[in-house]
C-alpha cells in the first residue's frame, strides 16, 4: 500500500538547524499511533521472510524507529551512538559533515560475528552517517542485510554512498 498519506505527518521546517536546511521534523508522526505503527509495520514488511538477528539503529531518531521494529521482529536493539556515550569498549568512525566532522560509535560485542543486521535511521540525506553506520557493523563481523530509512532525500543522492547495500525508503523527496 502507498504510503505518502504519512507525509501529512512529516512537518518541513526551514532554515533548521542552520539557513539552507529543509529540515523533516517526524515528531507529528510519533505522535499518532496510528501512523507511527504503520511506519513499524512498514519496515515489517519488507523484512517478511527474512531471518535477522538484530535492528541496528542510528542515535537518536533511530532508536526512536529501531526499538519498536527490533520489538516487532523478536530480535535484538543495537544502538550506534555519538561519541563519548556507550560505556565499553567501542570501535569508531569519523566521518566528514559540510562543516566539520562526526563520529560514531558501536560497542564493540554488540553484533557477533556472521549475526545478520539491519541499518536503521529516519533520514537518508548525503549517506554520509549511514556508510560510517555500516563500515562499523562490517568492522564487527555483523552480515549487513539492508538498511532502511523512514525518509530519503533523493536529490542528495546518498545511496549512491551505500555501495551494494539494498536500500529501502518508506517516503521520498
Ligand atoms: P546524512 O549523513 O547527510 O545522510 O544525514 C543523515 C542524518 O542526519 C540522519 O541521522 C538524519 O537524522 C539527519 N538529517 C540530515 N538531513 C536531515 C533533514 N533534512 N531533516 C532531518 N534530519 C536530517
Amino acid at each position: 500500500m502507498p504510503l505518502t498519506h504519512l507525509k501529512h505527518f512529516i512537518h518541513d521546517v526551514p532554515d533548521f538547524p542552520s539557513p539552507g536546511i529543509l529540515f523533516r521534523d517526524i515528531t507529528p508522526l510519533l505522535l499518532d499511533p496510528g501512523a507511527f505503527s504503520e511506519v513499524i509495520r512498514a519496515f515489517e514488511e519488507i523484512l517478511e521472510g527474512r531471518s535477522v538477528d538484530a535492528v541496528a539503529a542510528i542515535e537518536s531518531r533511530g532508536f526512536v524507529l529501531g526499538a519498536p521494529l527490533a520489538l516487532a521482529l523478536g530480535c535484538g536493539f543495537v544502538p550506534i551512538r555519538k561519541a563519548g556515550k556507550l560505556p565499553r569498549e567501542t570501535i569508531a568512525r569519523e566521518y566528514a559533515l559540510e562543516y566539520g566532522s562526526n563520529r560514531l560509535e558501536l560497542h564493540r560485542d554488540a553484533i557477533l560475528p556472521g549475526q545478520k543486521v539491519l541499518l536503521l535511521d529516519d533520514v537518508l540525506a548525503t549517506g554520509g552517517t549511514a556508510r560510517a553506520a555500516i563500515e562499523l557493523i562490517r568492522e564487527v563481523g555483523g552480515t549487513l542485510i539492508g538498511a532502511a530509512f523512514l525518509i530519503e532525500l533523493t536529490f542528495l543522492e546518498g545511496r549512491g554512498q551505500l555501495g551494494e547495500t539494498a536500500v529501502h525508503t518508506l517516503l521520498r523527496y
